[in-house]
């Protein structure tokens, strides 16, 4: 053996250390940091084969062929069998003895009287519904006061005045880097309506909206017509929304919202038992009404969004809002959406006094049911604290420190990020611990495969 060999030898080892430590380094999808930086400048359009047909990406300012790549994320994929399949109608799984004593716990608190609709137009269509819309029906006549004693009123405005309570449904969006940059760089916040089947495919993307400090509500497991669900199955829609949310954040929402603004008295009763407040809303931007291929899609143009934005700015230049503040209908859907939502901020921020997430336009503090994450109260945020952290901001969350029913889950043993804010200790070392994991199982296979070769004499440099 020639000496010349050897040196080579370790230098084509080297190299290929070298190799794969940037294959590592160009596309981190295993953090939420790594994945929040994935962006680009195409503008394409794509689907993929992993989401349901009427799923079509369409991105503008971002990279959606890297963005919108599937990836693993150990703590969410090792989980999936204790979930319903995704994008499918929840049920409670019959091992899941968390989720049927939570239901055991509640179901005699919820209303029996209250008709299953039999599908949402035909329910509407039909006239068989009584005029004097008995069970507050929200898609009826946007009802928001609960007829059945004991419920509360759904949360339909911001109550601090010249205030828009801001927020976006059915994300995490899997492209939602470049929209949330701007919202980063604007210094905004926002409530954030997960769908918790998009949670479970995108969980870094989730974690995102709470690292960078916005608020995280419900928006059910599959994105149904929530009135047409048989009670049981209207929890599990809940239920797993939340616990998909508390594994991949680490935290568990106390709000909610109806997808389609689709609810009733009986489907409140479901969400008030599971510490759920209703989050609706007044002005409809049509947002998510452009493409039907979207969950919430429709027959609207894109000038109808537009006009509805203007006509929404109009309203809160003439002074409506000076008491009693607005929540509007948004998403973060898809590419339109989002640059709607970038294009008329700055029009957003010059009719209203304040623009904040809705639980801080509620000066609701504790918007968890963990309680070592706090969100500023109004006067604070307006004042600019725009995050508040707990005193314990690194610590790892356990579900013991809870005592709402809404915590236990079959998942819980499974250790949660940490709700910290930005650079949270908990989650940064954690992810890091991922990626340590998964140079160190690389390298030692690309060496014992240059080894195999090297001492075959199959490799001979
Ligand atoms: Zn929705």
């Amino acid at each position: 053996m020639q000496p010349g060999n050897s040196y080579s030898r370790v230098f084509s080892v080297l190299v290929s250390f070298g190799l794969l430590t940037l294959v590592n380094a160009a596309a981190d999808r295993t953090s939420e940091q790594g994945e929040a930086t994935i962006t680009g400048s195409s503008s394409t359009s794509s689907s993929s084969i992993f989401f349901p047909q009427e799923f079509t990406f369409s991105f503008t300012h971002s990279d959606p062929t890297e963005e919108c790549t599937p990836y693993e994320y150990a703590p969410v994929t090792d989980a999936l069998n204790s979930f319903p399949p995704v994008w499918k109608g929840a049920s409670i799984l019959s091992s899941d003895s968390a989720a049927l004593a939570m239901w055991n716990s509640i179901s005699d608190s919820i209303p029996t009287d209250i008709a299953v609709k039999v599908s949402f137009y035909a329910s509407f269509i039909s006239s068989n519904y009584s005029s004097s819309d008995p069970d507050c029906w929200w898609t009826y006549d946007q009802c928001i006061t609960p007829k059945l004693t004991g419920l509360p009123p759904d949360v339909a405005a911001a109550p601090e005045p010249s205030t828009l309570g801001y927020g976006f449904d059915d994300g995490p969006n899997c492209s939602h880097n470049a929209f949330y940059d701007y919202l980063d760089s604007q210094n905004q916040k926002a409530t954030f309506y997960f769908i918790g089947s998009n949670v479970a495919q995108w969980p870094l993307e989730a974690q995102r909206a709470l690292t960078d400090g916005h608020e995280i509500c419900a928006h059910t497991w599959s994105h149904p017509y929530m009135t047409t669900v048989a009670s049981e199955d209207a929890f599990a829609e809940l239920w797993y929304s939340l616990q998909m949310i508390k594994l991949a954040v680490g935290v568990t929402p106390t709000c909610w919202r109806p997808p389609y603004g689709d609810v009733d008295d009986r489907i409140r009763a479901i969400a008030n038992a599971l510490g759920l407040t209703t989050i609706m809303w007044k002005y409809d931007s049509q947002d998510a009404d452009v493409d039907s291929g979207n969950v919430d899609g429709g027959q609207v143009t894109d000038a109808d969004v537009v006009s509805n934005y203007n006509a929404f700015i109009q309203t809160a230049a003439s002074g409506t809002f000076q008491t009693v503040g607005a929540i509007l209908l948004s998403h973060e859907i898809d590419n339109f959406s989002m640059t709607e939502a970038i294009s008329f901020y700055p029009q957003l921020k010059s009719v209203f006094q304040h623009i904040v997430p809705v639980g801080v336009s509620l000066n609701k503090t504790q918007p968890y049911v963990e309680t070592n994450y706090s969100l500023p109260t109004f006067e604070q945020y307006v004042a600019g604290t725009l995050i508040v952290n707990s005193t314990t901001s690194s610590s790892t969350i356990s579900s013991s420190s809870s005592s709402s029913t809404t915590s236990q889950s079959s998942t819980s043993s499974i250790s949660s990020p940490s709700a910290s804010s930005k650079g949270g200790q908990t989650t940064a070392s954690k992810n890091a611990a991922y990626k340590v994991m998964d140079f160190g199982y690389g390298h030692v296979l690309l060496l014992l495969v240059t080894v195999f070769f090297w001492t075959s004499g199959l490799l001979n440099f």
